[in-house]
């Protein structure tokens, strides 16, 4: 099977060092296996991305030495595609709307009854307010969806390589329920949520390889719970280590000093900035 992997940058802001390094990367590491570099725009997120930044990511990877094949996939125009999923899933009893607002999670998780706050891979683990009793039905409803993680979760396995030496890690159902709960699958504003989006994205794009910061390996047990839930293959993960500054603080986009747009107007190379990262 030909290696294939992408770069999956949100077009919300200019393209900073850490960027650089997980591009090249991916980059890199599909060169080297004879394989397949994507592009792929994550705009799901209408309201903050940009089509200047989009562009402004397509030249900054160009100047660093970087192709890929066109057209770049936009999840912007992927709305139809992610809604049939949404609608499989709910078809199956697996989805509930949900009309709680960040508040209304923040105090129902710290009711006393419901011990200590847990977190998880987006934040609170949510409480169960609008959680029916028996599946929904009807049709599909303009609202936030949410997974219902009790009823949906399964054992997973996937292979990370962003560790030597190589691992398999098993994710039980349980834990699942207990330390992930009931993701937001659809946004109202945005149609699918990053997670439902990228694992569907992933599986059209016939990628085999994940190359990401560890950022998201939290978020990687709730990709595969969903390819395992949607029938679709599970790719190999492989999570690299996060660039950071002298403090050893995470680049942020707004951390516009970091730019590679910066690098390039005071004179710095490609081979510059491989340098300064290593790699
Ligand atoms: N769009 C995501 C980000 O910029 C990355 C998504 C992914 O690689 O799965 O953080």
């Amino acid at each position: 099977m030909t290696f294939r992997t992408r770069f999956a940058p949100s077009p919300t802001g200019p393209l900073h060092l850490g960027h650089a390094y997980s591009a090249m990367l991916a980059h890199d590491m599909a060169r080297a296996a004879h394989g397949i570099f994507l592009l792929r725009m994550d705009d799901l997120d209408q309201a903050r991305s940009r089509p200047e930044w989009a562009a402004q990511i397509e030249d900054d990877l160009t100047w660093l030495g970087l192709a890929w094949p066109h057209p770049v996939l936009r999840q912007s125009l992927r709305s139809t595609r992610y809604r049939s999923a949404l609608e499989t899933l709910w078809a199956r009893g697996l989805l509930f709307a949900c009309s709680c607002t960040r508040a209304d999670i923040r105090a129902a998780a710290a009711a006393p009854q419901e011990g200590a706050a847990l977190h998880g891979p987006d934040g609170l683990i949510y409480p169960g307010t609008c959680r029916p009793k028996a599946p929904a039905s009807g049709p599909l409803p303009d609202a936030v969806l949410r997974l219902d993680m009790a009823r949906a979760a399964q054992d997973i396995a996937f292979t990370e390589t962003g560790v030597a030496p190589a691992r398999t890690i098993h994710i039980t159902a349980e834990t699942l329920i207990r330390e992930v709960g009931d993701v937001v699958l659809a946004r109202r504003d945005m149609g699918a949520s990053y997670h439902l989006g990228v694992v569907l994205d992933d599986a059209d794009q016939q990628i085999t390889h994940v190359i990401r910061g560890e950022d998201l390996f939290a978020a990687t047990q709730i990709h595969v719970m969903l390819q395992k839930l949607l029938h679709l293959p599970t790719p190999t993960y492989h999570h690299h280590k996060l660039i950071r500054d002298e403090n050893g603080k995470r680049l942020a986009k707004r951390d516009d000093a970091r730019a590679l747009a910066t690098y390039r107007a005071e004179g710095k190379s490609p081979q510059d900035i491989r340098a300064l990262l290593g790699s």
